[in-house]
């Protein structure tokens, strides 16, 4: 990968101008997930020019779970989360800090906005913050409450850690101006009462500081320089900045926002990705089809693949929805290089070649497992009385003499072996094709055709006594809308045909390539990989990364 390109990022060149004019020693960075779902590739974009910058200018990225909101948060999510870290590669600084680690120091910083009468406890509820703020057309009202002494606030916020009031009875409010042209500048909410076991400092608090609150602190006191997060922040840096302007802390990062990473006719948000859940539309976070770390993993992606996308894509301050093809073409060419090439027959038509003869059972023919790389050797396929291939490669009318298929009287090559002809459809009673007789021309293995005879085209086959059953699962778009940003019931965009279950067969020399390998191209159809291999009977599931074309 060429990084030369994603150095010339903004935030790049912001950093090259910090340290020009000697602002800082270390740049110091960190990926900050919500330990509340799993990790998507719009995660990923951040993980890598958080850890990126780190790397790149010798300094440090720390991972830091930002668990502020026990109502969704779990252990689970933060396993899952460095499970996918490790795979994608990524080893962050030191140790893996908490924001929860810093919730006494977070509660002292309360203590002293409200010592400088910059804080106050509210007792209106969230329905009467949210009207009395106002909105961008008319000025916020003060609250009742609002001008309470220093030690009646001291008092009320003490008395609500010890867990005295019911929870929405009353909250901790920055006291900063009712009027302010940015609405989160009216008050915000700095604590608020939550009766919900944490899942690391289970019940030893019952308050807890808001997103805002706490995650400048926690990057102050971590010593981030540059705290970078994306685009739909930008009005809260205003209250980053007036927090650290106001509470006694020493290092006073600065906040950067960049442009969120969506993808065409796909679901990234957590939460929209809960309702799926909860809809059974999909059945786990690593369903293939979402564009979770897992779900990729379990498709097929490399590591590789989705951080050279990131890299790839860079980083701007324009928001754009990427297509989903910009993605694929990163596994693509990674694979094209080093994937196997076998045959894999997704909807079987079963051909009997009816002149094979008799005193055999197989024609065996070398076939190079790439077609452009002899180091990856080469297997031995086997032709035989019975083979199968796809019936999209069969047509049993001949609509105009362009068509590259299969038909009566007209005559194609089999992948690495034999022109064949058809010559008779076999049906049963309710004229469902069975099979097609076919014969083989013993004469035109490995040998040039003459053009003059018209062999069309060339179609993959496997044998049937070679081959091994297969699942195979094609992955297409969940969503049917390009941009789902702003659809209010993600249900009603769901593609009924997201998934395909194909079952067919493959060369049996698959057993032998998954000892090597996982990642396949299956000639003529796409890139695959392998999910599981069940022994008894024999039979293998693949998922579909890419199609080959487009279409
Ligand atoms: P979601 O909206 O998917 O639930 P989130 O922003 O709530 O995501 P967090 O766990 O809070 O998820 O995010 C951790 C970091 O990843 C944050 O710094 C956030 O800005 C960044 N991030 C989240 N989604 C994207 C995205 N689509 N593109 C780039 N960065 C993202
Ligand atoms: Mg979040």
């Amino acid at each position: 990968m060429d990084y030369i390109n994603y150095t010339k990022n903004f935030i790049c060149q912001i950093i090259n101008q910090d340290l020009q004019k000697n602002k800082y020693k270390i740049i110091c960075t960190r990926f900050p997930p919500e330990p509340n779902g799993y990790l998507h590739i719009g995660h990923l974009k951040s993980i890598c020019l958080n850890f990126f910058i780190a790397k790149f200018y010798k300094g440090k990225c720390n991972l830091r779970f930002d668990d502020t909101n026990p109502s969704k948060e779990h252990a689970k999510y933060v396993q899952a989360i460095q499970k996918d870290l490790k795979w994608l590669g990524f080893t962050w600084y030191s140790n893996i800090t908490y924001s929860s680690d810093y919730f006494h120091q977070i509660y002292q910083y309360a203590i002293e906005l409200i010592k400088k009468e910059l804080a106050y406890v509210d007792e209106l509820n969230i329905k009467d913050i949210r009207e009395y703020r106002g909105t961008l057309l008319t000025n916020g009202i003060d609250s009742p409450y609002r001008y309470r002494s220093v030690k009646e606030n001291l008092t009320l916020f003490e008395n609500m850690r010890l867990g005295k009031f019911p929870e929405g009875s009353m909250s901790l409010r920055a006291k900063i101006d009712m009027n302010s042209n940015a609405i989160i500048m009216r008050d915000p909410v700095l604590y608020r009462i939550k009766y919900i076991k944490h899942y690391k400092t289970k019940n030893e608090w019952c308050i807890y500081p808001t997103y805002d609150f706490a995650h400048c602190i926690a990057d102050a006191i971590e010593g981030i320089t540059h705290s970078l997060c994306t685009l739909e922040f930008q009005d809260n840096r205003m209250l980053y900045n007036w927090i650290l302007n106001n509470i006694s802390i020493k290092n006073y990062p600065k906040q950067y926002e960049f442009a969120k990473l969506n993808i065409e006719h796909s679901v990234l948000s957590k939460r929209k990705i809960n309702i799926l859940l909860k809809n059974n539309i999909i059945q786990s976070w690593n369903d293939p089809r979402l564009f979770t770390i897992s779900g990729l993993r379990k498709r097929g992606y490399t590591a590789s693949s989705l951080k050279n996308f990131c890299y790839g894509i860079g980083v701007t301050k324009q928001n754009n929805l990427i297509e989903q093809t910009f993605l694929e073409s990163y596994i693509k060419n990674e694979l094209n290089q080093r994937a196997y090439r076998i045959m894999a027959i997704l909807y079987p038509l079963k051909l009997i070649i009816i002149n094979f003869p008799k005193n055999i059972t197989e024609i065996i023919i070398k076939a190079p497992n790439h077609p452009n790389n002899s180091n990856m050797g080469y297997r031995y396929i086997f032709f035989t009385k019975e083979i199968y291939i796809d019936n999209t490669d069969f047509i049993e009318h001949i609509s105009d003499n362009t068509n590259k298929k299969l038909t009566i009287g007209q005559e194609v090559r089999l992948r690495y072996a034999f022109v064949i002809k058809a010559v008779n459809i076999i049906k049963d009673i309710q004229g469902n094709i069975i099979c097609v007789h076919c014969l083989y021309d013993p004469n035109t293995l490995g040998v040039k055709i003459n053009k003059n005879r018209n062999v069309k085209g060339i179609v993959h086959w496997v044998s049937k006594i070679y081959s091994v059953k297969s699942d195979f699962y094609l992955y297409n778009e969940l969503l049917i809308n390009k941009n789902n940003e702003n659809i209010k019931d993600i249900l009603s965009v769901i593609n009924k045909k997201s998934l395909l279950i194909c079952k067919g067969f493959i060369e049996k020399n698959i057993l032998q390539l998954c000892n090597i390998t996982k990642h396949f191209q299956f000639e003529r159809i796409g890139y695959f990989y392998l999910d599981k291999i069940f022994n008894n009977p024999k039979k293998i599931i693949f998922n579909r990364i890419t199609k080959l074309k487009k279409k």
